[in-house]
């Protein structure tokens, strides 16, 4: 009975020494500082919204265009214009073009009187030899197309605007996401 006794404190007291061994190896022996690999330890790592350049791009759509074009204000988006040497009348006045601004009438060796088309006054209004008697003429604006380039994105339908990077502080650098910035991990 003593004896068993005896025994039974001997365990416990061992198991107590390894129980305490166990726990020294956990506080001291596994449990150890690791400087962290993500950020050489140094705590912080690039930003990656700026890359550390401090400055980011970021792009709008441009909202003064469909897709980079606008519609020309000259010609409303019509593509034609009013021509401008009859101003729009699609006739103007020139020479005429059967005495070819003589006034006399060739068919007669200009000895029979006043030319029979212009009866004389050598200019008739005839149809604009610009736009051929239509008043209007191709905008030169656009080409015709009703549409140009727009002088806000430059035809890109977009535009980048460059920020200060304010995720990182302008610094470049943010804490490391791996350690919190701390440099080491505890493994
Ligand atoms: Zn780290
Ligand atoms: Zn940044
Ligand atoms: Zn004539
Ligand atoms: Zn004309
Ligand atoms: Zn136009
Ligand atoms: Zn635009």
């Amino acid at each position: 009975m003593n004896l068993n006794i005896k025994l039974m404190k001997d365990l416990i007291r061992n198991i107590s020494i390894i129980i305490s061994i166990i726990f020294i190896l956990i506080i001291y022996g596994c449990s150890k500082k690791v400087n962290c690999d993500k950020c050489d330890a140094s705590g912080k790592i690039t930003c990656n919204i700026c890359g550390g350049d401090k400055r980011y791009t970021s792009s709008f759509t441009c909202n003064h265009c469909r897709n980079g074009y606008r519609t020309c204000n000259e010609c409303s988006g019509e593509g034609q214009a009013k021509c401008n040497y009859c101003y729009g009348d699609g006739y103007s006045m020139q020479p005429c073009s059967v005495c070819g601004g003589s006034g006399l009438d060739y068919n007669t060796g200009g000895y029979g009187g006043p030319c029979h088309f212009c009866g004389g006054a050598a200019m008739k209004n005839q149809p604009c030899h610009k736009c051929n008697g239509d008043g209007k003429i191709e905008c030169e604006e656009c080409g015709g197309d009703g549409t140009v380039v727009c002088s806000y994105c430059f035809g890109d339908g977009s535009y980048t605007r460059e920020n200060n990077c304010n995720i990182c502080d302008e610094n470049g650098k943010v804490s490391c996401i791996k350690c919190l910035g701390k440099g080491y991990i505890i493994e």
